[in-house]
């Protein structure tokens, strides 16, 4: 799946987790809505229905008794008469509206008794209007109030349906909102999780591949192209396609790396014989083997001789970076007993030492290793390399000391340190000054007359003896180079291979 698709499918599923628990919610608040609709019209009505029905029974009741008294005036008992006929019109109106309300069981006990007094009552004013007002009084006792009662009685259970429906009303409410509540809480519970299983995914399948993308990238930036990436190369979106030509990119660039290595071993070394042929004229030419020659052709033949010098020096070095680059730089390992290295190092550079008017000193602590295993020539190149960048980086009257002691872990390592008061180099520079053809760019700094390789070449050999290498220094003040060497080199009496970084 690409990566818009994988990302659109994450967009959906996040709303749809937002959107379920509101969908919810709506649904639930539909059903309160319907029930508070329930409670305010049927079961509102109801009750004024009923309490309107109840007044006009007893107003018919009033009217009725009324009537009765005044049955021998004609004239007032009409209006009683009126009275009643409206009451009892009330009475059957609000029966109907109650049972087409919905409380038709409810109702019909009612419907029944008030056939009875409503047949009792028509009884009653017949007989007053006959005049026969013993008979009517008769009636009244015998039929007539008995009735009055019933329907009084049948009127109860309207009223309790009524409750009851409400009731029923508010405790569907209260379940709506309790499982309304529970469903929103599991619903946001379940989003919550899933919100988490996504963020899981996401990193897993994104942030993880970039992560490692960086760090293959950074590998590579910091000259390291043998990388391979945890990331499947037959993963089939964006990221998948980036591995891909990562892959391919880190691929090349180190085939072009050991080109370039193979390249400059192979020339400098077709540049070495030729250059031995010049150099050996050269010392012919001023031996005077092929005749006499001005003292002046021998300074320009002495001239001749120190640019060739110079120039098999930096082949030499060339020839040196590209073969422990290459892998192939080897070393002569054998035990080297430390004093008589650091007194023939010292002996080589104290007559530079008189010459530039330099404090030079040598301190070898009494606990010294006696040897180690090492290649003894690598190693005097990589400590005449620090003493010689001393001697020229120190202004005449400074001072430079070379140091050897036991190191503390592990204890039976080498620590040599060449620390001079020379111009120094700035902070920041500091640890590129080992990488390959680098140079200080300062005012300070003459314009040397180095390649910039000597520093690279000597941290080649120190890692190629299981060493380490480092420097710090302060403008103006000086520097301190320090090599810890292991006691046994890697691969024991063997010859190591170089290793590369
Ligand atoms: P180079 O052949 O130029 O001396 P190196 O690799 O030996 O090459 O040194 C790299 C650079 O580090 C030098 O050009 C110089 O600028 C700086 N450097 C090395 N040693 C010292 C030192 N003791 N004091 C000041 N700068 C130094």
């Amino acid at each position: 799946m690409r990566l818009g698709q994988r990302l659109t499918l994450i967009l959906v599923a996040i709303t749809v987790i937002l959107v379920a628990p509101a969908v919810y919610g709506l649904f639930a608040l539909r059903q309160l809505e319907q029930v508070a609709y329930n409670l305010s019209t049927r079961d509102a009505v109801g009750a004024l229905s009923l309490g309107r029905l109840q007044t006009a029974f007893r107003d018919l009741d009033n009217a009725q008794r009324i009537f009765l008294a005044l049955a021998t005036q004609p004239e007032e008992r009409s209006a009683a008469a009126e009275r009643a006929m409206d009451a009892s019109a009330t009475v059957e109106a609000e029966l109907e509206r109650l049972r087409d309300g919905g409380y038709g069981p409810a109702t019909r006990e009612a419907e029944r008794a008030w056939a009875t007094l409503h047949a009792a009552i028509a009884e009653e004013q017949r007989l007053v209007l006959e005049g026969a007002v013993a008979e009517a009084d008769a009636h009244r006792e015998l039929a007539v109030d008995p009735a009055v009662r019933e329907m009084d009685r049948a009127l109860d259970p309207i009223g309790e349906a009524i409750n009851q429906a409400g009731a029923e009303q508010v405790r569907q409410a209260q379940t709506i909102a309790a499982r309304a509540s529970t469903t929103t809480l599991l619903a946001l519970a379940a989003a919550l999780l899933i919100a988490l299983l996504i963020g899981a995914w996401t990193g897993r399948q994104l942030l993880r591949p970039v992560a490692e993308l960086r760090r293959g990238m950074g590998s590579v930036a910091g000259g390291e192209f043998e990388q391979s990436l945890h990331i499947s190369p037959d993963r089939p979106d964006e990221i998948g396609d980036l591995a891909r030509s990562f892959t391919v990119m880190a691929q090349e660039l180190a085939a072009l790396d050991r080109l370039k290595a193979e390249f400059v071993s192979i020339a400098s070394h077709e540049l070495k014989t030729p250059l031995s042929v010049i150099r050996g004229y050269v010392s012919l030419l001023r031996d005077e083997v092929y005749g006499s020659i001005t003292a002046e052709q021998k300074k320009v033949l002495g001239s001749v001789g120190d640019q060739t010098d110079r120039l098999g020096r930096l082949i030499q070095q060339l020839l040196d970076v590209s073969r422990f680059e290459a892998g192939v730089g080897r070393l002569e390992v054998r035990p080297v007993p430390l004093r008589p290295f650091i007194d023939e190092l010292a002996l080589s550079f104290e007559a530079l030492a008189v010459q530039n008017e330099i404090d030079f000193s040598v301190k070898v602590e009494p606990d010294l290793p006696p040897s180690i295993d090492g290649d003894a020539d690598r190693l005097n190149e990589v400590v005449g390399n620090l003493l010689a960048n001393a001697f020229k980086f120190t202004p005449r009257s400074g001072r430079i000391e070379l140091r050897a002691k036991r190191g503390r872990a592990p204890s039976d390592a080498l620590v040599v340190e060449v620390e001079d008061s020379g111009i120094g180099i700035p902070e920041d520079q500091v640890p590129r000054i080992f990488d390959k053809f680098y140079q200080v760019e300062n005012e300070a700094h003459p314009k040397s007359m180095g390649t910039g390789l000597g520093l690279a070449i000597s941290k080649e050999i120190v890692e190629a003896h299981g060493g380490t290498i480092g420097a710090t220094s302060a403008v103006g003040k000086g520097t301190t180079f320090r090599i810890v060497l292991p006691s046994a080199s890697p691969g024991g009496g063997e010859p190591p291979v170089a290793s590369k970084g």
